[in-house]
């Protein structure tokens, strides 16, 4: 008898464990995002974060049954975050350059951009004599731009001055009030910026596209095969063209 008691209290007790865990039972992964990269990643007017990074990352986790947290980063650190635990994954706009590749894992792509130099609205020098006189051209620290802009300065073909910022809006900063003549990124930020109606896109570098995916630690499979299960899911439901439409991206 007590044996029997003994039992129906250890099968109440594991149900009772069951029924009391499942929110927490939950993992939690945290994003580094670059919070400067509208309309990807920004934050909104009541201080939440927001943009097409943010909004994806979470339709993943809900479907794929994990909770996510957003957590700021320099971009200029963010791999090096990644590595060190201090973030779980990148969804941030990130290229999936083959340097890159060497250090972490990205998932399948999701988008593609090219490379542009915003200028002013009013400006009318044409796209060369940007390069090839000496005007100050910004460029966010840790990008793929500065990169580039860093290797066209090594040949020694190139004039123009790098000026480098830990954010894309900072150098938009800067650009507004004439201390630099242009500001290199990706045309994904530039067509959200061209719309403010102050600037324009002078004209495209001549570098091969890169896409965007999620980055995850080298190892880290059950993650990346939930990030990568999760997106491909995305892309196929209708909510894929929903916050593409939201966001202005194409
Ligand atoms: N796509 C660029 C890169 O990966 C910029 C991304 C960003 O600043 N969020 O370097």
């Amino acid at each position: 008898m007590i044996k029997k008691v003994a039992l129906i209290m250890s099968v109440l007790t594991a149900f009772a464990c069951l029924c009391l865990t499942p929110a927490g039972a939950k993992d939690v992964y945290t994003n580094g995002i670059d919070f400067g990269f509208p309309p990807f990643g920004y934050v909104d007017k009541a201080g939440n974060p927001a943009g097409f990074d943010v909004e994806c990352a979470n339709w993943i986790a809900k479907e794929m049954g994990f909770e996510v947290k957003h957590q700021p980063m320099d971009w200029d650190g963010i791999i090096p975050a990644l590595n060190a635990k201090k973030i779980d994954f990148i969804a941030s706009g990130m290229s999936a350059t083959e340097a890159r590749k060497e250090i972490v894992n990205f998932t399948i792509p999701y988008y593609e951009v090219s490379q542009v130099l915003v200028v002013l609205k009013d400006k009318t020098d044409d796209f060369n004599s940007f390069l090839t006189t000496a005007k100050k051209v910004g460029s966010q620290r840790g990008t793929t731009s500065a990169k580039f802009l860093k290797e066209m300065l090594a040949t020694g073909k190139y004039k123009f001055k790098l000026i480098e910022y830990d954010s894309t809006d900072l150098s938009m900063e800067d650009l507004k009030i004439g201390r630099i003549d242009g500001s290199a990124m990706d045309s994904s930020i530039a067509y959200e910026l061209n719309k403010k109606g102050a600037y324009k896109i002078a004209g495209s570098f001549d570098v091969p596209t890169e896409k965007y995916g999620y980055a995850v630690r080298k190892g880290d499979d059950k993650l990346l095969n939930l990030l990568n299960q999760g997106l491909k899911k995305l892309m196929a439901d209708p909510q894929w063209q929903v916050l593409k439409d939201k966001y202005d991206i194409h």
